[in-house]
């Protein structure tokens, strides 16, 4: 190889020896020597940076080859808050990124090393391998309806990662021809929560329709590779278990946060963690957008149950605070009298129905002392 490529450069007129800029000398040996009867003036061979001057580097062709093989052609479609948390994601693991969304985001995409376009007859036109449905859930459908899947090549892998997972399920298996594959799924993190490391976060996917052939099976894995290799928790399961299970995990920790920052949680000199935690809360809910909080209640079936569940759970939490603190205030006034507190009645805000029946307040722990 080093041979090879000194032989081609060689030429003994202008050249009296051959130089290249390290520091190994050589005696050429005479096989080699191009005409021997000029010999005497090649007297050594002084080789320098035998890496850098290598036309052929042979270890970064087999990474590319590898990166190749390994890439995919991604097409964002909803290139927002989202979208674009991902899109750094796919760069680093040397996938091409396409982008299209409603915004002009040509600026930032060609910072990002992506190209965007505006209209999605140019995008599809590309060909991706995967696209990926990053839009509002509110939009998803009004955009699914107007783009022309025509100009895709059959069999393409529609993803997407709304955070609701019944309905675009449904949406793709409504408006997609059925020649392409279908993968639902939802990263559980978002740019706050997965700002550092995606390790150990929950990634949940149900490969809703994925053809039999290789490559379609090697695509699909190749895309969830992307996020093994982050080393996400990946979670397998039905869009419609995800759904059952995200309103009482995810949308409630999103109602919590809006709830707590309407209520303007201020960082203290003495915060206590339990206290850290509320404000954390705050911090990884208040950069997703109303749509999106909006988008988990209208499209979960199972969310107005757990916003019902909640109301409850708070009124019934007030309910003991003031039953107990109305007994001890009620003592004050008329003291230990039976007859009294027989009379006595709760206002009517307090009163709580069970099965039918009034609650009383907690009688047993009450505080008599009326501090
Ligand atoms: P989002 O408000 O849910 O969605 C914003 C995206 O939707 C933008 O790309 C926006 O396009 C597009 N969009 C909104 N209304 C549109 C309309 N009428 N026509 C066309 N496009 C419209 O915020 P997001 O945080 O970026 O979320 C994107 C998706 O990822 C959502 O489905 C969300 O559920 C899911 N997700 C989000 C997180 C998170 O932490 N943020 C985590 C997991 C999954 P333009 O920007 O061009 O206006």
């Amino acid at each position: 190889m080093l041979l090879s490529s000194a032989t081609r450069s060689l030429n003994p007129q202008s050249f009296p020896s051959l130089s290249f800029s390290h520091s190994l000398s050589l005696p050429l040996p005479q096989p080699f020597v191009p005409n021997p009867s000029k010999s005497s003036r090649f007297p050594s061979l002084q080789i320098n940076c035998i890496d850098a001057a290598q036309p052929f580097d042979y270890e970064s062709h087999l990474k590319n080859r590898y990166i190749q093989s390994t890439s995919l052609k991604i097409a964002i479609v909803g290139f927002g808050n989202f979208g674009q948390f991902l899109s750094k994601t796919f760069l680093r693991h040397h996938h091409t990124i396409l982008a299209h969304s409603r915004t002009n985001y040509t600026g930032l995409a060609n910072q990002l090393g992506i190209s965007f376009y505006s209209d999605p007859n140019d995008l599809f036109e590309q060909h991706p391998d995967v696209l990926l449905f990053s839009t509002s859930i509110l939009s998803t459908e009004t955009i699914l309806q107007k783009l022309p899947f025509q100009r895709l090549r059959r069999n393409t892998l529609f993803v997407d990662v709304l955070s609701v997972k019944e309905f675009p399920r449904n949406l793709f298996l409504k408006y997609l021809p059925q020649d392409f594959d279908i993968l639902c799924t939802h990263p559980m993190f978002g740019p706050e929560s997965g700002k550092t490391s995606w390790a150990g976060l929950p990634f949940v996917y149900d490969k809703v329709r994925i053809g039999d052939e290789e490559s379609r099976v090697k695509r699909c894995d190749k895309f969830l590779g992307i996020f093994e290799n982050e080393g996400c928790r990946m979670v397998e399961m039905s869009c419609m278990e995800h759904d059952k299970y995200a309103a009482g995990s995810q949308f409630v920790t999103h109602t919590m946060g809006r709830l707590l920052e309407k209520f303007e949680l201020e960082s203290s000199p003495i915060n206590t963690k339990g206290y850290e935690t509320l404000l954390n809360l705050v911090e990884n809910t208040k950069g997703d957008s109303f749509d999106l909080y909006y988008g988990l209640f209208m499209y979960n079936q199972n969310a107005l149950e757990q916003l019902e569940r909640l109301d409850m759970a708070f009124e019934s939490i007030k309910k003991d605070l003031f039953g107990r603190l109305h007994q001890v205030y009620r003592k004050r006034l008329f003291g230990d009298n039976g007859e009294v507190e027989k009379k006595t009645r709760f206002p009517q805000k307090l009163l709580g129905l069970c099965n039918g029946s009034l609650i009383e307040p907690p009688l047993d722990n009450a505080r008599q002392d009326g501090s």
